[in-house]
């Protein structure tokens, strides 16, 4: 997965489309525009190889819709190797609605999308990501069966988030076991960045487990809720990643793992919950390597969602889903064992397994 360099004026010549951005041999990119309802939205279809694609739809105010579609080519090939290196038999797909959940979220808007996912019968199967509820699936629905995370009353596996925080939480562990030589976070000073539906169930297991959990986010009124519930303290300086402490976990956006972070962070594991940590993986990996940060990989450990989800495909149960999800503590210590005897970053030891499972489904494909 080399990504061949070409220069600005090379790249609109020879490749004005798929060589621009972040498109990594993404199998179908689709616009979908709806004037009555102001829908806008972009599916990306990364990789079908393993499975149908399934990732959920974000809805966010883009600054630019070069900005969206750079989000969904992003989102897209994470669910790729997210879905490939969990052992799920599915692809990877993202979708973007752009604009403001609070403004331009109807349940016409909804419906109008759910349709356009039906279009594309059952390559991609959509569900909840940021600027989403589980209502919105609902409605999505009843148009379509292509869609996952719907209510438990309709029949679905529900919220993914709690299970996503608790496979973030065996990562953490299997982490800080391969950092520490012990996985017990009691003791720990752990900082936690965005504390939304994945962060605050984070907060609960890590403080119960006896660590010093650290909260930020840009929601005071947040802050003050999770710091009384769970008992733990609010980060009150300037700069969060210059504090002293052991772990770091982002769960808000991505790309906070960039050179100015990693330049001042003291940390000895990060793992998070938040898509697409580093900002430039090629750069950013390496670089983690090289300073002796163990990096568990985003992409690896927020997987407990996609498994919850799943289940409403595969028809496993509760009880599966959780042993599936617990087993995200083996396969981080794994990749992080093997990062470490092939002298490669974390994050390229994650991504080479899955590469593997993909190319080994296409070989058994094409002998068919
Ligand atoms: P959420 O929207 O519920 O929470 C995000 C939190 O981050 C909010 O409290 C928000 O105020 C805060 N935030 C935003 N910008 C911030 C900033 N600059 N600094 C500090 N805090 C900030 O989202 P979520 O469902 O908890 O997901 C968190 C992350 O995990 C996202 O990146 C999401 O893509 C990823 N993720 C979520 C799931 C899931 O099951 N929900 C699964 C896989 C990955």
């Amino acid at each position: 997965m080399t990504t061949q360099v070409l220069t600005a004026n090379q790249l609109k010549k020879e490749a004005p489309v798929f060589g621009q951005l972040s498109f990594d041999n993404h199998e179908q990119i689709v616009f979908c525009q709806d004037k009555d309802t102001g829908l806008k939205a972009i599916i990306g279809v990364h990789n079908t190889i393993l499975g149908p694609a399934l990732g959920g739809t974000r809805m966010y105010d883009y600054q630019t819709e070069w900005d969206a579609l750079n989000d969904v080519l992003r989102l897209s090939r994470g669910m790729t190797y997210k879905a490939a290196i969990t052992g799920l038999d599915l692809g990877g797909g993202k979708a973007v609605i752009i604009g403001d959940p609070k403004k331009i979220k109807t349940p016409e808007l909804m419906t109008r999308f759910g349709k356009f996912v039906h279009t594309l019968g059952g390559k991609y199967y959509t569900a909840e990501d940021v600027g989403m509820e589980t209502s919105d699936m609902d409605i999505v629905r009843e148009v379509t069966p292509y869609v996952t995370g719907i209510s438990e009353s309709k029949g679905g596996a529900g919220n993914p988030s709690p299970v996503t925080a608790y496979g973030v939480y065996m990562g953490m562990k299997a982490a800080t076991k391969f950092a520490y030589a012990t996985d017990s976070l009691e003791g720990k000073r752990i900082l936690v960045e965005g504390i939304g539906h994945v962060g605050e169930e984070l907060v609960r297991l890590t403080a119960e487990e006896g660590a010093h959990v650290i909260i930020s986010d840009i929601n005071e009124e947040r802050l003050e809720q999770v710091r009384l519930k769970h008992g733990v303290e609010i980060f009150k300086g300037d700069d969060l990643y210059t504090e002293s402490a052991d772990i770091y976990a982002p769960c808000a956006l991505g790309a906070t793992v960039n050179d100015q972070t990693i330049r001042k962070l003291k940390v000895k594991v990060i793992a998070g919950a938040a898509n697409n940590q580093l900002a430039n993986e090629e750069v950013h990996g390496p670089l983690l390597q090289d300073k002796g940060i163990v990096y568990a990989p985003d992409f690896l450990i927020n997987a407990g969602g996609i498994i919850n989800v799943n289940a409403e495909i595969a028809g496993y149960s509760r009880d599966e889903i959780m042993v599936k999800t617990e087993n995200i503590y083996n396969t981080t210590l794994d990749i992080l064992n093997k990062a470490k005897a092939t002298n490669t970053s974390t994050n390229v030891a994650a991504l080479s397994i899955a590469e593997d499972r993909i190319a080994a489904k296409k070989e058994s494909n094409t002998q068919k």
